[in-house]
């Protein structure tokens, strides 16, 4: 029973009579684009991203080339895919030159890892691929549980362990599984339990060492989950996350539960690490490669 959600330009669209409607004249003036910012804030980009974009805007106005809203629209639009581009932001997967490639997804729990590891096993699927997932998250039986039914549902090999075994250990058979089963990807799941816990991150650190110890380059990706509807949290999480480990790729899930999809542009920017994927759903098929150019557009339209 959600109420419809506004889009941003539809935010935007909503203030267009008034100081944003200074803008869409060309006549930036002090204070005419504090709606803008607040927009801005109001859908996630986080400060200095809106102050960014804003700073953009104010500038192209002035200049004379935001004349009409089709041309903000587009201003926009074109800014916001800019940020995306900028910096370390290459959406592919690094891929294992020779034996399985390794990929390694972190995070909070409930930021959508089980999930995101069952989609990304059926896109791998898909290709025609041999998929083992790990489950190291060894703390919660449920988590075991959960992944499994997701391996056996897209057809992955799974190793995991009786629950409280050393994750380490788990990640460290899932190679050596995926090795000699001759799988293309292995996937490997960590636990998530409080992301401030000082055990948690220790624990983290070592099942990255123990995978980079059984297999040269590995893990060949170290994906952060994170939910895209806690908004400025999430820049929290990634930055404590990343001072654990070193984080190659980002994954913001629940994007259809939230109009608020700044938050992809505030945590490229804030970590200058690229998003990988987008979880726009539950079900298998509902991971999407991120595209820089049509989330700009989805979030402008
Ligand atoms: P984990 O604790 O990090 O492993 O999180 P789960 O994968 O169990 O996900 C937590 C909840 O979020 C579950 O109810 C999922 O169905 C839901 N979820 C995960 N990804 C998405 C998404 O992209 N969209 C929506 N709407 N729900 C999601």
């Amino acid at each position: 029973g959600d109420a419809p959600k506004k889009s941003l330009w539809q935010r935007i669209k909503d203030v267009a009579t008034t100081d944003v409607g200074v803008i869409l004249r060309g006549g930036v003036k002090d204070g005419s684009l504090e709606d803008l910012e607040e927009i801005l804030l109001g859908a996630d980009f986080g400060v200095p991203t809106t102050l960014a974009l804003v700073d953009k805007i104010g500038g192209y106005a002035q200049k004379g080339f935001i004349r009409t809203e089709a041309e903000f629209q587009d201003a926009l639009r074109r800014l916001v895919e800019a940020e995306l581009r900028e910096g370390n932001s290459d959406p592919a997967l690094r891929m294992a030159a020779q034996g399985p490639t390794v990929i390694l997804v972190i995070g909070v729990n409930g930021a959508g890892k089980t999930t995101f590891i069952g989609k990304l096993a059926a896109h791998f699927r898909k290709q025609g691929k041999r998929v083992l997932v790990g489950a190291a998250d060894t703390f919660r039986a449920g988590a075991i549980d959960q992944l499994r039914l997701w391996a056996e549902r897209t057809g992955a090999d799974f190793v995991a362990s009786k629950p409280g075994t050393d994750p380490a250990a788990v990640a460290f058979d899932a190679i050596d599984a995926g090795v000699t089963r001759g799988a293309d990807v292995v996937i490997v799941d960590t636990a998530g339990r409080l992301h401030t816990s000082g055990g948690l991150m220790d624990e983290m650190k070592k099942v990255h060492r123990v995978i980079g110890k059984r297999m040269e380059g590995a893990p060949h990706e170290t994906l952060l989950v994170l939910d895209g509807t806690i908004g400025q949290n999430a820049v929290q999480q990634a930055k404590q996350f990343s001072e654990a480990v070193p984080i190659t790729g980002l994954v913001v899930t629940k994007l259809d539960s939230t109009a608020k999809g700044g938050v992809v542009v505030a945590v490229h920017e804030a970590l200058d690490l690229p998003v990988k994927f987008i979880g726009v759903g539950e079900a298998a098929d509902d991971l999407e490669a991120f595209d820089p150019a049509a989330f700009a557009r989805e979030l402008t339209e």
